[in-house]
């Protein structure tokens, strides 16, 4: 039996592709396109089990695709065409829904928007919210630590998750699917395969904590003088609000009007007036009206303080949504814009103002057309740096030749203020050097162990998170 054969007997002949494979092949920002041997879409654990161990025996190696919406090109294979692409988009069933315990279990390839919406159903929340919630799954959230609006409330995919199963690289299940809350049995396996990007292991199912829903939610755009206020208004906010703060997000004049021109039916607030925008959500399970005089008062001191300029408050959800809209738009936007270099970072939230001078005084120096299309979950530190070529520059060219001077002016910066070069997307194939360079080589070290206690032959995403090792396969 040849190895493709191997593969069809396992998970059956229309679940092996190999051919016309683009949307497989090429990741969201389609700055990586690879060549796969074939995809496999397996429809159960037992047959994740099998692939992996068939793979194992051919030395062949795997790359776990969830919705492909990763932004760091960690779901796609390699040029070598020699790699198979393990999607798990038909493992999406719900195994399990607790009430009581507040948790639900389901299978890996579930879509992130099908969980918020089967948690609803009965009454629940699940808060894990990000743009890309309409494609991305549970698999995919997990393996990349993913973040979104809501990790000021509760915390990034990581504090979301109590359980998992996951199939080993030598094609056996662990079963962890506990639904605990305490469990300190021993090293915590979970949190070692959560944000492990594939690369240890294929995440087949998670038990995911439910909360209760808010019975009432406030949302406001708030138009700041500058980084500063913004950062001084969380601080507010944070105290005068306490743990019903849920959302405090930042975005720049270019970014605002980026969006502004791609969706104008969204009509976002007039951009160009104030130099920083922000959506600060209030959620609390008191009604609207026992919580509202309080959400006033803080924006009343704002006001008094001059770190608000201007400021809307949402007379409905449907208002509401729409100025979420706007935030979720600026990643759309960009893609419909052009070419364009991405910064996933975060820095101590005090340091975001220095980071943010340091960076654009820079750039504007060197660059002055360079457009600046700045947002970020501030309340949670995190800034996403991007950057557009100028007006009218398709961009590519114009990225190789100032791309790799800008990155470094990025991650300088952020390294000077004692940040990370990588908040929540992940480093995939696109920070692998980033991470040999900046990671301290004591951790880095304990990594590459790890890696190869747990995948010795290295078939799991190889060149992923770490560089790529050459292995004696024997
Ligand atoms: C418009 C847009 C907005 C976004 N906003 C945010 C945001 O706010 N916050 C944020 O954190 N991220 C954001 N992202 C990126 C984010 O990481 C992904 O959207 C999502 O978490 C990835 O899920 P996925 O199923 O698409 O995974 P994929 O892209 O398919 O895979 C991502 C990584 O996980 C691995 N993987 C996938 N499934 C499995 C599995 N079952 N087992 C083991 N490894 C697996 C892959 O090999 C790859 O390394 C955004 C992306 C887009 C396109």
């Amino acid at each position: 039996m040849t190895f493709l054969e191997t593969l069809r007997a396992i998970v059956g002949t229309d679940h092996v592709l190999t051919h016309q494979l683009d949307g497989y092949e090429m990741d969201w920002r389609g700055l990586y396109r690879g060549r796969a041997l074939a995809v496999a879409l397996p429809g159960s654990t037992d047959q994740v089990c099998a692939v992996v161990a068939a793979c194992s025996a051919a030395r062949v190696a795997i790359v776990p695709q969830g919705g492909n919406t990763g932004l760091v090109g960690g779901a796609v294979p390699d040029q070598s065409g020699r790699q198979v692409l393990l999607n798990l988009r038909r493992m999406n069933r719900v195994r399990d829904l607790d009430e009581k315990n507040l948790t639900l279990t389901v299978e890996a390839g579930c879509v992130l928007e099908a969980v918020q919406e089967r948690a609803a159903a009965a009454g629940l929340l699940f808060p894990l919210s990000l743009a890309a919630e309409g494609s991305c799954t549970i698999g995919g959230n997990l393996a990349s630590n993913a973040g979104g609006t809501q990790v000021l409330r509760y915390g990034n995919a990581r504090e979301l998750c109590l359980g998992l199963e996951v199939v080993t690289p030598d094609g056996r299940v662990w079963s962890g699917l506990s639904g605990l809350r305490k469990d300190h049995s021993g090293y915590d396996l979970r949190q070692l395969y959560i944000g492990s990007e594939g690369t240890l292991g294929v995440i087949t199912a998670a038990t995911l904590r439910l909360f209760p829903p808010p019975a009432s939610t406030m949302t406001a755009w708030i138009s700041v003088p500058c980084a500063g206020a913004a950062i001084e208004l969380l601080s507010l906010a944070q105290k005068q609000l306490g743990p019903t703060l849920t959302g405090f997000e930042i975005m720049g004049r270019e970014a605002v009007a980026l969006a502004d021109k791609h969706f104008p039916q969204l009509r976002a607030p007039d951009a160009q007036a104030y130099p920083w925008h922000v959506v600060l959500e209030q959620s609390s399970h008191l009604l609207e009206a026992t919580e509202r005089p309080q959400f006033e008062t803080m924006l009343e001191a704002g006001f008094e303080r001059a770190l608000i300029a201007d400021a809307i408050v949402a007379e409905s959800a449907e208002q509401a949504k729409r100025l979420w809209h706007v935030r979720e738009a600026i990643p759309l936007a960009q893609a419909k814009e052009g070419a364009n270099l991405k910064h996933d970072v975060s820095v101590p939230i005090s340091r975001i103002p220095e980071f943010l001078e340091a960076v654009e005084g820079a750039l504007r120096a060197a660059l002055p057309d360079i457009r600046l299309v700045l947002l970020g979950h501030v309340g949670d530190g995190n800034l996403h740096y991007n950057v557009q070529a100028p007006e009218g520059d398709t961009g590519g060219a114009y990225f190789a030749r100032h791309g790799d001077w800008i990155t470094r002016q990025v991650y300088d910066a952020v390294d000077a203020c004692g940040g990370s070069f990588s908040a929540e997307h992940g480093v995939g194939a696109f920070k692998t050097d980033e991470l040999a360079h900046r990671k301290d080589a004591v951790a880095l070290d304990l990594m590459q162990r790890i890696k190869a206690a747990l995948d010795p032959l290295h078939l799991m995403n190889p060149g992923r998170v770490l560089k790529a090792v050459p292995v004696d396969v024997g």
